[in-house]
């Protein structure tokens, strides 16, 4: 495989077993009651524009083929299908605290709730999961309350500052000190390739008007053109949430780049299946 990547001194891994090709962040492999990961195309059992590890029931995939690509991916993290617990993402900052009893929703028995952007546990044995194809998964780990959220955050998510709503949330349900959060911003889009229009550009500067982050964040093309850079702006959420900058990883993969790897919706203009990004307390 011959992937694009950024400079970056702590860079995603990325792990082969059997066919299966998956995406991990060194600062979570450290944390050894936790099981996470982010998928890749390589390794399932869809086709055409959905070759081959979609995780998408919704785009037009066959339901058999999602079946079993889910099951790789449990054995994968070490769980089963019915342990592992979908959002449904309509570019919300609406989180859901889930437990045991959510176990399967989305795979093997239908959700109960809807325009949920992010998800939150402390109970061991359940398994969450986000879905994206260029937009931004976030990942945390509270390493002393033991409780773990994953989020989505697009552009909408991230100029509505959807990290810092995940730390809000995790200091009200289980008393978490962001201090004792290590996150991770997955692959997802670079700001090579991600041209955005005036208006959201205006409402990321609206939104980031410290001195110096706009310029940071949006580089101006002109005629009315950005390039948006949503990794560092998600990095400045979370740090600005009070994460310290060392617990933070910030991925060096995009998903535009190296879209024969991964999903973009941007490189395939919407013919493409769903990545999904997993994270779960293991039970130990
Ligand atoms: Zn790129």
């Amino acid at each position: 495989m011959d992937w694009h990547r950024y400079e970056n001194t702590r860079q995603v891994r990325i792990n082969q077993e059997g066919e299966l090709v998956y995406l991990t962040f060194p600062v979570l492999e450290e944390i050894d009651w936790v099981s996470h990961l982010f998928s890749t195309r390589i390794g399932g059992v869809s086709e055409g524009i959905f070759a081959s590890m979609n995780l998408s029931y919704t785009r037009g995939d066959k339901k058999d083929a999602v079946d079993e690509n889910y099951r790789r991916i449990a054995t994968a993290l070490g769980c089963r299908v019915e342990d592992i617990v979908c959002s449904d993402q309509t570019h919300t900052t609406n989180l859901k605290v889930v437990g045991r009893e959510d176990g399967g929703k989305g795979i093997t028995r239908p959700k109960d709730y809807q325009d949920v952007d992010g998800l939150l546990t402390d109970e061991p044995g359940v398994y969450l999961a986000t879905f994206y194809a260029d937009c931004v998964p976030l990942y945390f780990v509270d390493v002393k309350k033991r409780a773990i959220a994953l989020a989505h955050s697009g552009w909408r998510g991230t100029v509505a500052r959807m990290g810092q709503r995940v730390v809000e949330k995790m200091r009200e349900v289980y008393g978490t000190d962001p201090a004792d959060l290590v996150a991770v911003v997955g692959p997802s889009i670079c700001q090579e390739c991600y041209e955005v229009s005036e208006d959201v550009a205006e409402a990321f500067a609206e939104e980031f008007h410290r001195p110096g982050q706009a310029e940071e964040i949006l580089l101006e093309k002109g005629g009315g053109k950005y390039q948006l850079d949503l990794w560092r702006a998600n990095e400045v959420v979370l740090t600005e949430a009070g994460i310290p900058a060392e617990s933070i990883q910030v991925t060096d993969l995009c998903t535009c780049h190296n879209d024969r790897y991964l999903f973009s919706h941007r490189a395939s203009h919407g013919q493409r299946g769903n990545l999904g990004a997993f994270l779960g307390l293991s039970g130990n």
